[in-house]
């Protein structure tokens, strides 16, 4: 069974069909018969399709606290936000095809004069030039040129203004009723207004450490004390953080996602962070005192599963951060009647980084059990460790955090052993 779609994805496909809804009608009627009238209309609706997803996938960027619940989590509407972005780029390129195809029962002259005009017709050169444009900066999401740069990345994607701008162009005059453009044109610049222009001095609080917490050797827990109003946060959501130390050896300034592992309503926030690259290694060493910004909290990890059934937890490494702010909140709170059951997965005990607390939180509250998995000791997770701690697995809500290879290796497993995907649910610490 698959995941149910979410308020906001229904509301995200039903903006995208708008165009073609409001257009159908006309379009059924401008088009010769035989098979160059009908590649000629497809053509054209691939077009208005792409079009209209590449709007809706910049809309989608927006990045709004509240909003992202809508969508099942920021994690989910990136998801989104990525497949719609692909499959507008595959739209655009069927729309060139077609277009071409259907001009070759005339001549092969006629197509490539088609896809080729004179320089005067600046129609169909403003298309082509979006379309470059497109292709410059998407390449790099699809990594067809190796792992990308995060940072690059987020620079390259400042070509969609231009882009969309030159795809409305080469779209808008010929149409008889341009509303819905307008309506979802309206959305994108307002979502990228908001996202690049206003979010920035809006949207980030500012912090100040007041402690560094060494977990092990390439892993801190930071702890944050609010300047002006704090956030409020529920267990299993993350921030962007901006650290402002000028001593930073690297990603001074630049955000990066981090879980909270503190619980929701502690006066101070905490996040562990592990030494992944550069900026997550400079942070190891961040200054006492420094300010930070953070945006959010968005997310919605615990709220995707099925409350009426129990839950299995499996945190890798230092994945484990959302289950440490969920037992934290346990600790702090009435307690829960529900068991559940935390599989803590690392590599070596001395890489299990909360399982002190984690140990103490679980002999205070029986409503928590918790089972190390050492890969050092056992190898991969396998299906007996499981059916030895959490016999009724299968029926669980399935709870997953970590490095995406953990991840994939879990889905397998789980998959294998009759899980039904529904209730599996996952955050990957990758690329968002
Ligand atoms: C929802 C979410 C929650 C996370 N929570 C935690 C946490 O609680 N503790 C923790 O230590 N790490 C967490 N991460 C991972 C953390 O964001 C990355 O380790 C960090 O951004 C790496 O930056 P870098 O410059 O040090 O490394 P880079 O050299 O840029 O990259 C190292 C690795 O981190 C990934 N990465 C880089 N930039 C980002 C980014 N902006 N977003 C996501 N992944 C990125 C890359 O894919 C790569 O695998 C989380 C990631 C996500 C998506």
């Amino acid at each position: 069974m698959r995941q149910r779609l979410a308020p906001g994805e229904l509301l995200a496909l039903a903006l995208i069909l708008l165009p073609l809804a409001v257009a159908l009608p006309r379009l059924w009627l401008g088009y010769g018969p035989g098979w160059g009238g009908a590649l000629t209309l497809l053509g054209r609706l691939s077009g208005m399709l792409g079009l209209a997803m590449m709007l809706v996938t910049a809309a989608l960027s927006v990045r709004l606290p509240a909003l992202d619940a809508w969508f099942g989590g920021l994690p989910r509407l990136w998801r989104l936000h990525r497949r719609l972005g692909f499959g507008a780029f595959m739209l655009i390129l069927l729309h060139v095809l077609l277009l071409a195809f259907a001009a070759l029962p005339q001549s092969l002259a006629m197509a490539v004069t088609l896809l080729f005009p004179p320089p005067a017709d600046w129609l169909t050169w403003t298309g082509w030039l979006a379309l470059l444009l497109l292709v410059v900066f998407l390449a790099p999401t699809f990594q067809f040129f190796g792992p990308i740069h995060y940072q690059n990345w987020k620079r390259l994607h400042l070509l969609s203004v231009p882009t969309l701008a030159l795809a409305l162009l080469h779209t808008l005059p010929p149409l008889a009723s341009p509303w819905p453009w307008w309506l979802l044109a309206t959305l994108a610049a307002l979502a990228l207004l908001w996202r690049k222009g206003l979010s920035p001095w809006l949207a980030r609080r500012p912090y100040r450490i007041t402690e560094v917490r060494s977990l092990a050797p390439d892993v801190v827990e930071l702890v944050l004390r609010p300047e002006r109003r704090p956030l409020r946060h529920r267990a299993g959501q993350f921030v962007y953080l901006s650290p402002l130390d000028k001593g930073l050896a690297a990603g001074r300034g630049e955000e990066h996602p981090y879980t909270l592992s503190s619980a929701p309503g502690a006066p101070e926030l905490t996040l562990g962070i592990k030494a992944l690259g550069d900026a997550s290694r400079a942070l190891q060493s961040v200054a006492l005192g420094s300010r930070v910004l953070l945006e959010g909290p968005y997310g919605a990890f615990f709220e995707q599963a099925d409350p009426g059934r129990k839950q299995l937890w499996l945190g890798g490494g230092i994945g484990i951060t959302p289950f440490v702010a969920a037992a934290r909140e346990l600790d702090a709170g009435p307690g829960k009647e529900e068991e559940v059951v935390l599989c803590y997965l690392a590599n070596r005990p001395e890489r299990a980084y909360y399982l002190e607390e984690l140990a103490d939180i679980a002999a205070r509250h029986s409503s928590l059990r918790l089972a190390p998995h050492y890969v050092s000791e056992r190898g991969p997770l396998a299906l007996d460790f499981l059916e030895q701690q959490c016999p009724d697995f299968r029926e669980r809500e399935l709870l997953i955090c970590g490095p995406p290879p953990m991840i994939h290796h879990l889905l397998r497993l789980l998959a294998g052993a009759g899980v039904p995907r529904a209730h599996i649910h996952t955050e990957a610490f990758d690329f968002l």
